[in-house]
This record gives C-alpha cells, structure tokens and sequence, in this order.
C-alpha cells in the first residue's frame, strides 16, 4: 500500500517536474525567437540606412552637388591633378595641392646673398623692402615672409612683427606651399617664442590652432601635422576645439585620393573604419574624378537605435570595417553582400539571447514546482502513513475476532463433552467421573476469566475502570496469587522470593491479583513445558517491584514497546499457534498506571523475558 503511494507521489512529481521543464523550455524558446526578431529588424535598419546613404551619393556624384550636400559631407572634384573641395573648409588638409605660383627667376639672389653669404641683414632687409611693394601678390608674399625674417635676425623685433602684419593681409596667397595667413601667424609665434612673450604667444597660437582646425586654409597632410603639433606645442596644451569629422574626412580623402591615382576602377564606393567611419563613392568619366565623402552617420544612428546589440561591416575577406562585434556571441544575424547588393557584409551579434532576463522568473517557477512537488511528497506520505496505520488496526481487530472465537471455543468443546457424559452416566471410574468434574471446574473458571478479561477490557476502553485503592499487603497479595495459580498451572514450576520488610502499598488487590496472574500466565505459555517462572518482590526507596522472570522464547528488541499496545500479538506467538487475544499486557500496564506505577521489560529471544511491576509503596511493614 505504501509503496502504491510512493509511486504515485513519485509519478505525480515526475509529471509536474517534466511540465515545469518543458514550460520553461518553451518559454525561453519564445525569448530567445523574440531577440533573434528585433535582431532582425535592427540588421534591417541598419542595411537600410546604408542604402538611403548610398543612395544619396549616386545622386551627388550625378548632379556634381548642384542642388547642396547633406551636413558633413564633402565633394572632391578634380581635373588634371587639381582638386576642388566642397564646401571649401569641408576638409583639413588636401590630397594635393594647385600647382605653386611661378616667381621670376633670380628676382630673390641679391637678397639672398646678403642674407646668407654676407649676413648683412639690415641690407637684406632694404633689399627685399622694394620687392614687398612688388604687384604681384606672390612675389609681395614671397618678399614680406623674407623681409620679416631678416629683421628678426637683425634683432628689430617690431619691424618684423609689421612684415608679418602686412604678410597676413595677403590671406590665401601661397608662400612656399603654405598660406600666408599661416606663415605670418606663425612667425609671429615663433617671435614671441624668442622674446619669451607668454601672453602674446598664447594667443597667437591660440588663433593659429583655431585656423588650422576649421580647414579654412589649402596646405597638405604634413604641413598640417606640423603646424598642429608646434601650436599645441606653444600652448602648452591640446585645446578643446578639435577637427571633429573633418579629420576623419581629411584622412579618407587622402587615401581615396592615393588609391585613385594609383588605379582604383573608374566607380565605386568604400568605407573608411575607425573611431568615425567615413564612407565614400566616386566615379570618374575620363576627364574628371568626382568623389563624395561624409561620416557614416546612417549607419551609427542605426546602430544606436540597435540597442543591446553590436553591429559590424565586414568586407570580401572578413576584415571588420567598422563597427563591433560581441564576443561571445550568443546570436547573430547577417546580411550577406549578395542579399544586399552593397559591397560589405552586415553581422549584428548580441551577447544575450533574451534568456537573461527570464531567470528571475524562472528561479521563482522552479523554486514554485519544488515546492509543490515536496508538498505532494509529503502529503502522500502522511496518507500512506495513516492509511497503513488504520489497515494494521483492522488487521489487528480481525486477528482479535479470530482469537477470541479460538479462546472460546476449546473451553466450550470440553465442558459439552462432559455435559454429554454427565446425561448418560457413563464414567468407566469413579476416578474418571472426578477428573470429568475436574476438569468442567477448570474450564468454567477459564470462560469466567476470559469473559470477566473481555468486560474488564471494554470497562477499561471506557474509561470506566476506576480502581478501589485500599492499604494492601504487597507480599501477601503475591503470595496469594502464586498460590492459586500454581494449583491450576499443571506441571509448571513457580518458585517464589519475598524480601522482608516490604513496604504496604494502596492498591486494588483484584485488579492487581489479575496483573499478575497475566504476567504468570505468559510466562507459562511463551515457555516450553515443563515452565520453570521465578516471582520475586523487592522494595527500595519505598517503591514495590514485583520481577516475574521466565526462560522461554523471549521478544524480539523491535517489538518490545508495542507489546503493551492493545491487540499486539508477537510475531513469535503468532507463528508458534499460542492462544491469546493481545489483551494481556494493555490491560496490565492500564493497571499498574492506574496505582501510578510503571512496567518495564528486559527481554532476548530464546533466553527468556522479565517484566517489572514498580508500585509506588505507603509505609513499610
Ligand atoms: P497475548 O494474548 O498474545 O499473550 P499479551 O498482551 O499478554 O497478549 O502479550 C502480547 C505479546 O507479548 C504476546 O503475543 C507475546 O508475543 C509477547 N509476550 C508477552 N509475555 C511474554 C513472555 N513472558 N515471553 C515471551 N513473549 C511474551
């Protein structure tokens, strides 16, 4: 029966624990779908955004940006190694510069030669003086940058910071492959360098910084390193104001432009990666080379819109352009270039695939099936329990049925035998007539105390059983019942020891009379005949213990504390046929703890059993 519910308890649990997993399964199956969908969408966007970006620049590259350029973007033009730039300050230095100005030969020798040869700077200076009013804005440029140098050599500070003034009036105007605007600004600087003039350096080099950042003048890549690192240099200082897009549009121009002069296809389109992509398209019909750059801000937007995802573009050899990508990547959704049509691949990967988020809910389900599954376990269990207890109590009910039946009826069997011979009066012997008599006593007195034992027990049950405490002679009561049961127990032997001075106790001397004589009468059935039974009373601390000591079969340690249940019958009682009705020790033990006394057993099987009767005593005799 037990093990019926335990398969069941285990079925049950097994069921809600598979339901529970596969819940959970599902569950994270749908996240998981739910991420690889927004995964999806965003790879979309961000196709998409590279598409309208694209677009935008076929577009340009057809009208040659007749109808305006989009914010940020630049469009280079050239012819015959010239380059025009749109909007003229889009970028910070350019692939190439215009050829320089040709400056009449020998017009600088005399100046020279007085500069270097001579160092007659003062003379220099008178020299180049007349040529600074030349007409010709590049030969004036030319002749103040030299003017301001020779008085600086010849220690006339001011006049040199006047060439300079009049130099930087000439803007544009190329001196030696840079702006004289710059190559003023900068001698000023260098000027106040020298003259260790903090306050005027500073701001100097603070305008030339500005200049050199807003891409306003034509120099090339290594004259704008340069000029940037020795402003920062005199200001002691990166300044906040920096080139922004434009250096990473600078950059990529230089290398579209490079790579077009070493051959690039006559269209195409690319990207530039790195902190601010830059993407690019160019065609050329021949004569002209017309090239579109803008910072791919398509493309960032899209991916901050992406969310918790990183987006990439991978080129022909899996090189990364630009972007990020997770490692490692739980999910991943691409665009291939044959999908897309662009010439990059697009890879969106995620590190989470929506299965973080549901651990939370899926400790607390768990934590839920558990739960029920250890309710069901223990449910099931404590209904097992009752359930066998209440079978083992039927089960018990039936065997006393059936034992009382079998106590009745051998009494019963031989007093109407005897009743059968008495009605015919036929005794071969006046002996045998006395043995017939005999026996018809024993057995009524038999009937009388099982049926005055059953009364007792119901009485007991009741709780109507009260006994009558009366002062009682515990050694004579003792020896009393020894007596008697000795007359009737035939062959058994019971030898008795009283201590002396045994204290009197309060007792009901029938009720405990009977306790004894059960305990005897167990003694003489549990043993092999001829049963040998040893009473002994002893007393100390004015308690009364009566010892009834036997050699027979003994009780197995397991049963010990339930032979005093009612209806217990031992294993070995049972199996050995021995009459009784499992009545005899509940009834005892009710007794002895009705006079507040307790019962104790000291038992091995096949060596024999000794129960203790211990009487709370009243004054000793
Ligand atoms: P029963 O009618 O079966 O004797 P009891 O209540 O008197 O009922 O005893 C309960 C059980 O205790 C017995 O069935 C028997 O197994 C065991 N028992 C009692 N007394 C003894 C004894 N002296 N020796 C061995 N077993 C005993």
């Amino acid at each position: 029966m037990q093990g019926l519910f335990l398969a069941f308890t285990l079925l049950t649990g097994a069921a809600v624990g598979w339901l529970g997993w596969r819940l959970l399964a599902q569950d994270r199956a749908l996240a998981r779908q739910r991420k690889v969908e927004q995964l999806e969408a965003a790879a979309d966007r961000v196709t998409g955004a590279l598409y309208r970006q694209m677009a935008e620049f076929e577009e340009l590259l057809l009208t040659g940006g007749k109808r305006g350029l989009p914010e940020g973007a630049v469009l280079l033009r050239s012819q015959s190694q010239q380059i025009a730039v749109s909007p003229p300050d889009g970028l910070l230095y350019l692939p190439v510069l215009p050829a320089p100005p040709t400056i009449p030969d020998g017009l600088f020798t005399n100046a020279e030669a007085l500069e270097f040869q001579r160092t007659d700077f003062l003379a220099a200076a008178s020299a180049l003086r007349r040529l600074a009013a030349s007409g010709d804005r590049f030969v004036r440029a030319e002749a103040l940058a030299r003017l301001a140098r020779n008085w600086k050599k010849a220690g006339r500070p001011e006049a040199a910071l006047a060439a300079y003034a009049q130099l930087s009036t000439l803007g544009a105007t190329m001196v030696d492959g840079l702006p004289a605007h710059l190559v003023a600004l900068e001698g000023r600087c260098s000027l106040f360098h020298e003259l260790r003039n903090a306050g005027d350096l500073e701001r100097e080099a603070g305008i030339l910084h500005n200049r050199l950042m807003s891409g306003e003048w034509s120099l090339v890549k290594s004259s704008y390193e340069f000029q940037v690192a020795q402003a920062r240099r005199w200001l002691r200082r990166t300044p906040e104001a920096e080139g922004g897009g434009k250096e990473a549009l600078s950059a990529a121009a230089d290398l579209l432009w490079q790579a077009w002069q070493r051959g690039s296809p006559p269209k195409g389109r690319t990207i530039f990666g790195g902190d601010r992509a830059v993407l690019a398209a160019w065609s050329s019909d021949g004569e002209e080379w017309t090239a579109v750059l803008a910072p791919a801000l398509a493309f960032d937007a899209a991916l901050l819109e992406a969310g918790s995802f990183e987006a990439a573009l991978i080129d022909d050899e899996g090189r990364r352009l630009i972007g990020r990508i997770n490692k490692p990547a739980r999910l991943r959704v691409e665009r291939s270039q044959a999908s897309t049509k662009l010439p990059w691949t697009v890879l969106l990967t995620s590190r989470d695939d929506g299965t973080a988020e549901l651990a939370g809910r899926h400790r607390l389900l768990g934590g839920g099936l558990a739960m029920l599954v250890a309710l069901l376990a223990a449910a099931g269990f404590i209904v097992s329990r009752a359930v066998s207890k209440e079978m083992a109590v039927a089960q018990l009910q039936t065997d006393f049925v059936a034992a009382v039946s079998h106590e009745f009826r051998s009494p019963l069997a031989s007093i109407s035998q005897i009743a059968e011979l008495l009605d015919a009066d036929r005794w071969p012997t006046p002996d045998h007539r006395r043995r017939g008599q005999e026996i018809l006593t024993r057995e009524t007195a038999r009937l009388r105390r099982l049926v005055e034992g059953l009364l007792d027990f119901a009485r007991m049950e009741a709780g109507t059983a009260g006994y009558r405490l009366a002062p009682l002679d515990g050694a004579e009561m003792v020896r009393g019942v020894v007596n008697e049961f000795q007359a009737s127990a035939n062959g058994s032997q019971i030898e008795l020891s009283i201590a002396t001075g045994l204290p009197h106790i309060r007792g009901d001397r029938e009720a405990l009379s009977r306790a004894l004589w059960n305990l005897l009468e167990n003694a003489v059935k549990y043993s092999a005949p001829p049963a040998r039974v040893w009473v002994e009373t002893s007393a100390r601390d004015g308690v009364l213990a009566i010892r009834v000591r036997d050699e027979g079969t003994g009780i197995p340690g397991g049963e010990q504390a339930q032979i005093f249940n009612k209806f217990y019958r031992g294993s070995e009682a049972k199996a050995r046929g021995v009459k009784g009705t499992g009545l005899g020790l509940a009834m005892v033990r009710h007794i002895v703890e009705g006079h507040g006394g307790v019962i104790r057993v000291e038992s091995e099987p096949g060596r024999g059993s000794t129960f203790t009767l211990i009487l709370p005593g009243g004054e000793p005799a």
